[in-house]
């Protein structure tokens, strides 16, 4: 599925002042591919996709429950050529001598836009009566030609904005026009293709000043309709367009005095630097055009649809079979558990990820079965480990291999580390975490972790910017290592890892079965360290070297309840 809005993305700010923000944004996240305008655009709808829904982004992909969703920018355009050929047809050439002649040799000021409160059309109209009281001598010279098309016609502020426009064309035609003549004429309706482009290609100056435009096409459709490359736009910094439209005379729709000073300059721009303008505008509305916008679009779907299925195979059906069946008959099992993200879901604060009934139920049915060994293999402390998973029988592995034991509570050093390192890289952790609040520092005996899954979560993703530059400075040529896990960035010593730990328990036997289960990059060492026969299987999205795929905490409790069930059914 692939969704493009036409529209502005407003800031968060703004969006979560809406009783239904979080329905808007998980309907979005159903989309495969999200398209805005602007990177402005994109930048709030991610934003408001991290504050709300605690959704993270990498690189402008979201995960949202193992799908990827990719949110990026095409800047709608039009049809170039068609524009761009159309003063040479013989239509729009009648039509627009016709209009030269009713318009006389006044100058043509033009402005084109739906009936709506966004367009800033009154706005436009006070800074023309500005400019007319302020510059008499144009008052005879120039015509303001409104085309205003008709838009939710039934909805009664729209009515009402139809009616003070009439009062504000009325009170400038009395001021400052003539009994035959008026500096401002207005058409209220639409008007055939032919007509349109004569009038862009006669128009002197297109007043383009929405108070807010996804994108605004007329200004495109003005600037390659300009062949001759004359003509000045004046366009409104609040459009999308205006990303793209540099050359143009850029102004706050909502100054009226700027706007004013901007139709002045418009009007006595030299003709060289009308056509230096255009040039530059018409050269990048050329390249990149409507159908290159629609095929950049249909490509990024396809696209998205292949690295969704990043070639690493999810554990289910045959795979699954084949994983049971070889546990089934193997004598020795050995099975290598991460703790975090793996048997139990993240929380706001680590203290609160105790297992549950349900998974020290399992640990200990298949650590009770012959020739299994169950070792939960983790990033958590000591003390952590053995008051979670007390008095189960199974090994553990804390502080990401520095410490081992053969039962909760029997801890053995892996090997003599230094930890002298910590109190400079904890004072630096401690000036983060007093800027940051929600943060915290977790000591353990060789790492020291800095957690932000509690802070506010943007405020949480710079500071952890930062605070890994300074980390990697810092630690340079020390033999340290900066990991960056799930909203937590840890320092340890180098010399150990999962990995290292995993195979002081290898080495202790003859394994027929061997699995790894792991979510996160502490976790690849561990992988990396596997026999080539070994299952490893990867828990959620991101790269990995494991062999299998599985999905979250929940999908691996299934797996283990049937590894169970295998074991005592067999
Ligand atoms: N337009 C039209 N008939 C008219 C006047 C304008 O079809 O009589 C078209 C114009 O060519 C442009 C569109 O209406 O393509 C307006 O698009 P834009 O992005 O400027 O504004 P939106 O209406 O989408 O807010």
């Amino acid at each position: 599925i692939g969704f493009f809005l036409h529209i502005p993305f407003p800031s968060f700010e703004l969006f979560r002042l809406l009783p239904e923000r979080n329905e808007i944004i998980r309907g979005l996240l159903g989309a495969d591919l999200v398209g805005f305008h602007s990177y402005d655009y994109a930048r709030h709808f991610l934003s408001a996709a991290l504050r709300l829904c605690g959704h993270d982004q990498q690189l402008g992909h979201i995960d949202v429950d193992g799908r990827a969703v990719r949110v990026d920018v095409f800047p709608m355009s039009i049809d170039f050529g068609r524009f761009s050929r159309a003063p040479d047809t013989p239509g729009v050439r009648s039509e627009a001598s016709r209009l030269r002649e009713e318009i006389g040799d006044r100058k043509l000021i033009l402005s084109v836009d739906r009936l709506d409160y966004t367009k800033g059309l009154l706005q436009r109209l006070e800074a023309y009566d500005l400019f007319l009281r302020d510059n008499s001598r144009y008052r005879d010279r120039v015509v303001l030609s409104l085309l205003v098309v008709p838009s939710r016609t039934s909805v009664p502020q729209y009515e009402q904005l139809k009616h003070e426009l009439d009062e504000a064309i009325g009170r400038i035609a009395s001021a400052y026009g003539g009994i035959t003549t008026s500096p401002v004429l207005c058409h209220f309706g639409t008007v055939a293709f032919d007509t349109l482009a004569a009038l862009y290609g006669i128009a002197d100056v297109a007043l383009v000043t929405p108070i807010r435009d996804g994108m605004n096409l007329v200004a495109k459709e003005y600037v390659a309709t300009r062949s001759d490359e004359r003509g000045a736009l004046v366009l409104s910094e609040m459009a999308g367009a205006a990303m793209e439209l540099g050359e143009a005379l850029q102004v706050n729709p909502m100054d009226c005095h700027g706007v004013a000073n901007a139709i002045l300059l418009a009007l006595e721009m030299p003709a060289e630097e009308q056509a230096a303008r255009m040039a530059a505008m018409r050269k990048r509305i050329a390249r990149y055009d409507v159908s290159r916008w629609a095929g950049d679009f249909v490509e990024q779907l396809e696209q998205t649809a292949t690295t969704a299925e990043d070639g690493i195979p999810r554990l289910d059906g045959e795979s699954k079979a084949d994983m049971l069946s070889c546990f089934r008959e193997s004598a020795r099992r050995l099975l290598f558990l991460d703790y975090d993200g793996t048997l139990v879901p993240f929380r706001e604060r680590p203290d609160k990820a105790c297992p549950d009934d349900l998974v020290r139920e399992l640990l200990s049915r298949l650590a009770a079965r012959e020739g299994t060994r169950v070792v939960v293999v983790s990033g958590r402390d000591r003390e952590t480990l053995d008051r979670f998973l007390r008095s189960l029988p199974i090994g553990l592995v804390a502080e990401h291999g520095a410490w081992l034991a053969e039962r909760p509570g029997s801890w053995r050093q892996f090997r003599p580390l230094r930890s002298d390192w910590k109190s400079e890289i904890r004072s630096l952790m401690e000036f983060y975490v007093d800027r940051t609040p929600g943060a915290m520092v977790e000591e353990k005996a060789y790492s020291l972790a800095w957690h932000y899954r509690m802070t506010q979560p943007d405020l949480g993703r710079v500071r952890s910017r930062s605070l890994l530059v300074d980390l990697y400075s810092r630690t340079a040529g020390m033999k340290l290592d900066v990991l960056e896990g799930s909203r937590v960035i840890e320092v340890r010593n180098a010399e150990i890892n999962k990995g290292e730990a995993a195979l002081a328990f290898l080495r202790n036997g003859r394994w027929g079965f061997v699995l790894a289960l792991g979510d996160d990059l502490t976790d690849e060492d561990l992988f990396r360290a596997m026999p080539r026969r070994a299952w490893t299987i990867k828990v959620g999205r991101g790269e990995t070297r494991a062999r299998h795929r599985l999905k979250d905490p929940d999908a691996v409790r299934a797996v283990l309840e049937e590894l169970c069930e295998e074991e005592e059914n067999g």
